[in-house]
């Protein structure tokens, strides 16, 4: 039996981790089935308490100006800028990824702003707002098809950020920081769950670090 203090485990023998998606607005329901598949509790985020029950966080695509005015419609902006701050992995995709940022140029409302970073909205402009490409990712040993719908680009980077993909003309399309990700694309609109285990890995690892600060 385990004792009280034993974490819950998996079938794995792992210990079990609970994800979040932040549920707002946007294709969360997308995220939420391809963390499914990881084998990891992914859970719905939209109050204080489901927010705090989460070892990391996926900000999905949507609109960034909605899912910013409903983040401070429900009193959660400072509290998860704080979470995120304090070491909740967090991964945004495209609206997410814009909302992780803390330079926005033309965003009506103030963004998260955890990630030193401009990003340009609507980058690729109203003629192809949709396309696919093939993106090699820095940590997959394959390329992956990625969506972009009305994408952002990361047009700086601060220091301690690192890109993680490029398009062939060297616009930067997904970048990392910590325990931060962020991508302009839709890794969860294709049957390719490569990216959510990575984000799940690193889920993982903080999980157990802040295990083991805990108990010393
Ligand atoms: N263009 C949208 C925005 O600025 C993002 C699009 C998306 O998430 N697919 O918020």
């Amino acid at each position: 039996m385990p004792s009280a203090a034993t974490p819950p485990t998996s079938e794995s023998g792992a210990p079990s981790l609970r994800v979040g998606v932040l549920a707002l607005q946007g294709d969360f329901a997308e995220h939420l089935a391809m963390l499914r598949r990881q084998g990891v509790e992914a859970v719905e985020v939209r109050t204080l308490d489901q927010l705090e029950a989460c070892d990391g966080l996926i900000i999905p695509g949507g609109e960034s100006t909605t899912i910013a005015r409903l983040l401070a419609a429900f009193d959660l902006t400072e509290p998860l800028r704080d979470r995120i701050r304090a070491g909740l992995p967090t991964w945004g995709t495209c609206a997410g990824a814009i909302l992780l940022a803390d330079d926005v140029p033309g965003l009506d409302r103030e963004p998260l702003g955890v990630m030193d970073m401009t990003v340009e909205r609507n980058a690729f402009g109203r003629q192809v707002q949709s396309f696919e490409a093939n993106l090699d990712i820095d940590g997959l040993d394959a390329p992956l098809r990625a969506v972009f719908i009305r994408a952002p680009v990361f047009t700086r980077l601060g220091r301690g950020v690192r890109a993680l993909a490029t398009l062939p003309d060297g616009r930067i399309v997904a970048a990392g920081q910590g325990h931060l990700l962020a991508t302009s694309f839709h890794p969860e609109l294709t049957e390719d769950d490569r990216l959510h285990g990575l984000f799940v890995a690193l889920c993982r690892e903080y999980a157990s670090v802040s295990s083991q600060a805990r108990a010393s």
